[in-house]
């Protein structure tokens, strides 16, 4: 199996001087799907910011992430963000038209489509998320979890083969987390998910990486991970309820 995403010795720091990822590397594998679990602070953000090319490279350096055999550099920003759908951790960061039709519509218009598949694209990617009709509603004056659902909306609009999700399913409410959760199985994109969501993890994700403060401490099946209560507390975790009554190793 080849990578699809390879995170080579990733250094960042912020322009403060908070260095926020110390030397981070691994790799997955198309069809994959794998949660990227930490306590806050650890970077989770910042690693998902690098895949889509949002956080700047420094020019002087080689690019530590190579996407689908592209290093996620200037010059290949548009290719790679056609292939790598990132939705941001805060919706108001992905919204910013007067209408959810445009909001959603906005990637496909980008890679110059007809409107026609454009508008078919929007109308099937609002019914997945269960906002059929919603189009002309104004997203800032939506909930939490509708916002959050007309940025998945957007990603899903543009068909990517990668999906880069940073706390997919906060703000949602626990009907909202289970039907998303069920939208994102059934889904055969590479996935890539940050989150507190341990439930989401276990349900989706068969390997887990977690991350602290700036470096991979762990990254492997994620049952016996998640199991690990030494090590969950020791990085400001728990063991997650569905599994309390589990053995390490089962
Ligand atoms: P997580 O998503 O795991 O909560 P982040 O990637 O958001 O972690 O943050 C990692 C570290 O970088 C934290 O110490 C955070 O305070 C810092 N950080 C995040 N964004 C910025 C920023 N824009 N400027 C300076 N520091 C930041
Ligand atoms: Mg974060």
């Amino acid at each position: 199996m080849s990578a699809i995403i390879s995170v080579n010795d990733l250094h960042f720091s912020y322009p403060d001087g908070k260095q926020a990822l110390k030397g981070v590397t691994f790799n997955v594998n198309e069809g994959e799907c794998v949660a990227v679990i930490g306590p806050n602070g650890s970077g989770k953000s910042t690693l998902l910011l690098h895949l889509n090319g949002i956080l700047p490279d420094t020019p002087s350096i080689p690019p530590s992430c190579t996407v689908l055999d592209l290093p996620v550099s200037q010059g290949n920003l548009p290719q790679i963000r056609r292939s790598v759908g990132l939705l941001f951790q805060d919706p108001d960061d992905q919204l910013f038209c007067p209408t959810v039709y445009d909001d959603v519509a906005f990637g496909p218009q980008q890679f110059g489509l007809p409107e026609e598949t454009v508008r078919k694209r929007v109308t099937s990617a609002l019914e997945r998320v269960d906002l059929a009709g919603f189009d002309e509603r104004s997203p800032h004056h939506l909930s939490g979890g509708e916002k959050r659902r007309v940025c998945l909306a957007g990603v899903l609009a543009c068909e990517p083969s990668v999906l880069v999700l940073d706390e997919p399913t906060s703000d949602l409410d626990p009907r909202g987390k289970r039907e998303l959760t069920s939208l994102l199985a059934g889904l055969p994109a590479t996935k890539i998910i940050a989150t507190h969501d341990l439930e989401l993890v276990v349900r989706l994700c068969p390997r887990t990486i977690l991350l602290d403060n700036g470096r991979i401490v762990a990254d492997g099946p994620t049952l016996p991970l998640l199991s690990d209560e030494p090590l969950m507390l020791r990085h400001g975790l728990e063991k997650p309820h569905i599994l309390l009554h589990s053995h390490p190793h089962g």
